[in-house]
């Protein structure tokens, strides 16, 4: 029951949720001081176990809950901040969806606004007493008698700006006088400092002008009325935009939002991190200016509270941010837009491992408000729950002005290694991509080159007919093992050696292939010398502000080549870049994940849309070693409906994801052998809870144990097990009862669990 926060004034005794990864509350008592003054969703530092903790008060009790004495909460912290009602009733949820203790799940949805208390001050100087200065002036009385040139410079200024506060630093600077000047008339009575309270700006620069809404093309305003009525109506719906990059989903969007904002109501905007960039954030700050807060997780602890207040204060209308902008606390929240949905970012690679996709449906359905997904490549599940009538599908099948989509050229990399044995770049870099690339820098127009780096192994192919190996039970590709040496499927475990020939065609040689962008730099460093290259990935772009900086590196032209993996085929609108070229096509898509034609389709097709934004047309090389693939195929032809009738009749034979619900679970130890066994014993009680429940989902399965793709991390081996089924609420169930009778049956060595719910990916 929720409890109102008036009544909580009185309550001696509150549940805890800490932010640790234990199950269940604890309950402390509130010291005398401190009663009515924490209300549920406060922040609270507690003694727990020797130490002290951070925790979240979740509820009240007049009564203790046990015998043995109860300790005293020690102290609110950031006495203003505070988890809102409805943000706890998500957390509530996301903590038991995505198996997550309760504690742990708020610390995450309560990042916004922690910590760093501290408000940052700034003392201006204006005139004290401007009315009589400016009378004497407009009397022709001016300058008061005793003032030297100096200080009348500084009473002029004043005077010119209507007494706007300054720094007195950036007046000094201005005006050319020294600081000692402005001390001076401070001491004098003539200046005043004016004491106030700055927020720490975010990175983003404030918009240089202002822009007006566009009248929309017929599909935009089609679109756009759907998501006004159910704005008008306060009515939870999700709605899929699909519409091909530059097809104007961006000012859909930016209408809607306006409409939010004229009935008094706040919106949230999520874009994958990596789209976080100026222009982007530029978009949105010409139309509403100062109402546009930027969040992510990169922002100090002090721009988030910062942010917090300004949300708090209504200054602060619509937030524009990454998947954790989701918890966004706005009170009155009347749209949740998320752009590039089908975006892998928008899931937590940590606990608790929610898809902010799915968080924010959850939030609008308990508010009643709508959701915008938008997307040139909808998820498969995205598009098959539009479908299915669950979202409302709109689409905006053309870019602005009917612009075309840029050419897509495949080159074939089995001919090029084939045409070019132990060339310098075999491989790697095919002579027409060579060839493109020298002319783009005497031209001195930009390059963008992408590595997909997911892929981390090797996987065999024949250089004869392009054969890959594959699992013969699970129709993923095998990936190859250094430390076995030996070709492994990351379903189900079944493994084998690299045959000397391929098993197909029979005569081809079986090589192993697999690339990363490190070695792709060095290699590019000794074909163009004279270029100015930017490699732009995780490992290059680890600090706070340095994807800004590579971004505005770019934009001004500092820089020929650009190799980069995902992180660079958002978000940007190039007009210098004339030539896109993708390195490896595969190394997508042969990562043995059941996703991974989506990915590479999706990919390519963002990646060539970023080609061809200015006034000269763009050209896009792609090599691959498997261009007869339908998702290259399909990409190169920008034809998504093809590809999703295709990819979703694998998915429902396979029965994956849309067809079921499927959970990852990772258990991980320092020895293999441990790991696998205990991978074994958990997957045989799970089995046999799902045979304990089989009446109410017939479709659950568990497969594996198998080791994971990545089988050792941190010294740390990694057994996965795949569950898959059709009703959430019964796998839930299951999981519990499988886990709880292993830990009884097991209790020790402690078993290292990562339970993922709805998986992104099969690492
Ligand atoms: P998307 O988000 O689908 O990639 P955008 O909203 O960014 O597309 O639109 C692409 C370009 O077209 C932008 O420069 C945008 O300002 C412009 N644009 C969008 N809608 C219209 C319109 N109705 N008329 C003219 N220009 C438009
Ligand atoms: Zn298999």
């Amino acid at each position: 029951m929720a409890v109102s926060d008036t009544q909580s004034c009185s309550w001696e005794f509150a549940d805890v949720a800490l932010d640790l990864p234990l199950e269940g509350t604890f309950q402390y008592r509130i010291p005398e001081p401190l009663r009515g003054q924490i209300p549920r969703g406060a922040l609270v530092r507690v003694p727990f176990r020797n130490l002290t903790e951070i925790g979240c008060v979740v509820g009240f009790g007049d009564k203790p809950n046990t015998d043995k004495p109860i300790k005293f909460i020690a102290q609110r912290v950031v006495p203003d901040f505070r988890v809102d009602g409805d943000l706890l009733d998500l957390a509530r949820w996301m903590a038991e969806y995505y198996f997550c203790p309760l504690g742990q799940t708020l610390a995450c949805v309560s990042a916004i606004g922690l910590c760093d208390v501290s408000k940052r001050r700034e003392r201006l100087v204006a005139l004290t007493d401007f009315a009589a200065h400016y009378a004497r002036w407009k009397r022709g009385e001016w300058p008061p008698p005793k003032t030297t040139p100096q200080q009348q410079l500084v009473l002029a200024h004043f005077l010119e700006t209507e007494n706007a506060p300054v720094l007195p630093a950036a007046l000094a600077e201005l005006i050319g006088v020294g600081d000692g000047v402005i001390r001076n008339l401070v001491e004098k009575g003539t200046l005043r400092v004016i004491e106030i309270e700055r927020y720490r700006p975010d990175f983003y620069p404030a918009a240089a002008e202002p822009d007006r809404p566009h009248p929309l093309n017929p599909a935009q305003a089609a679109a756009l009325e759907q998501i006004l009525g159910a704005i008008a109506a306060n009515q939870f719906r999700a709605f899929l935009l699909h519409g091909v990059t530059g097809s104007g989903k961006t000012e859909v969007y930016l209408q809607a939002i306006a409409r939010v904002m004229e009935m008094g109501r706040q919106a949230i905007v999520l874009v994958p991190e990596i789209a976080l960039t100026p222009q982007t954030v530029e978009r949105f700050r010409r139309r509403f200016g100062g109402a546009v807060g930027v969040y992510h997780s990169r922002l100090s602890l002090g721009q988030k509270y910062d942010l917090w207040r300004r949300i708090k204060s209504g200054e602060v209308k619509i937030v524009i941010g990454a998947r954790s902008a989701v918890f966004t606390p706005f009170d009155q929240c009347g749209l949740i837009v998320i752009d590039e949905e089908h975006e892998t970012s928008y899931k937590q690679g940590e606990s608790p491992r929610y898809h902010a996709r799915d968080v924010a449906l959850m939030r609008a359905r308990a508010r009643g408000f709508p959701v915008v997904l938008g997307s040139a490549t909808p998820s498969l599940e995205s598009y098959y729950n539009a479908r299915q009538g669950k979202f409302v599908l709109l689409e905006l099948p053309e870019r602005i002005d009917s612009a075309p989509l840029p050419e897509v050229t495949l080159i074939d990399m089995a001919d090029e290694v084939r045409a070019t044995p132990g060339g310098p770049a075999a491989g790697i870099l095919s002579r027409n991509l060579q060839q493109a690339i020298r002319e783009r820098l005497t031209a001195k127009e930009q390059v963008i080159l992408f590595l997909n780096r997911r892929g981390f192994s090797q996987y065999a192919v024949c250089l004869q007919c392009r054969h890959m190996i594959h699992c013969v039970h699970c129709d993923v590709l095998l990936t190859y093992h250094k430390w076995n040496e030996r070709l492994c499927c990351h379903y189900c475990g079944a493994e084998q050696k690299i045959p000397p020939h391929c098993p197909k065609c029979g005569e081809g040689e079986m090589s192993l292939v697999g690339i990363g962008t490190e070695k792709v730099e060095e290699m590019l460093g000794r074909l163009y010398p004279e270029a100015r290259l930017l490699r732009v990935d995780l490992d290059t772009i680890g600090t706070r502000t340095a994807f800004i900086d590579a971004w505005q590196q770019i934009s001004t032209g500092q820089v020929d080549i650009i190799l980069g993996t995902q992180m660079i085929a958002k978000g940007f609108h190039l007009e210098r870049v004339t030539l896109v070229g993708v390195i490896a096509a595969d190394i997508g898509l042969v990562i043995p994940d059941f996703r991974s034609a989506e990915r590479t389709f999706s990919l390519l097709t963002q990646v060539a849309g970023r080609a061809g934004r200015g006034e000269r047309p763009g050209e896009v090389l792609v090599q691959t070693y498997m261009p007869q693939h339908y998702a290259v195929r399909l990409a190169q032809s920008h034809d998504y409906k093809a590809f999703y009738s295709k990819e979703i009749e694998y998915r429902r034979i396979l029965a994956f994801p849309p067809f079921t619900r499927a959970v990852a679970l990772i258990v991980s130890a320092k020895e293999e052998q441990r790991a696998k066994e205990q991978a074994g014993n958990l997957g045989a009680h799970i089995r046999r809870a799902i045979r304990a429940h089989a009446d109410r989902d017939p479709a659950m399965r568990l497969l594996g144990p198998a080791p994971s793709p990545i089988a050792k991390i941190k010294d740390q081996f990694r057994w996965r097990l795949f569950f898959r089924g059709h009703t959430p609420s019964v796998m839930r169930r299951v999981l519990a009862e499988g886990i709880a009778s292993y830990e009884k049956a097991y209790p020790k060595p402690r078993l290292q669990l990562v339970v993922d719910v709805d998986p992104q990916d099969m690492l």
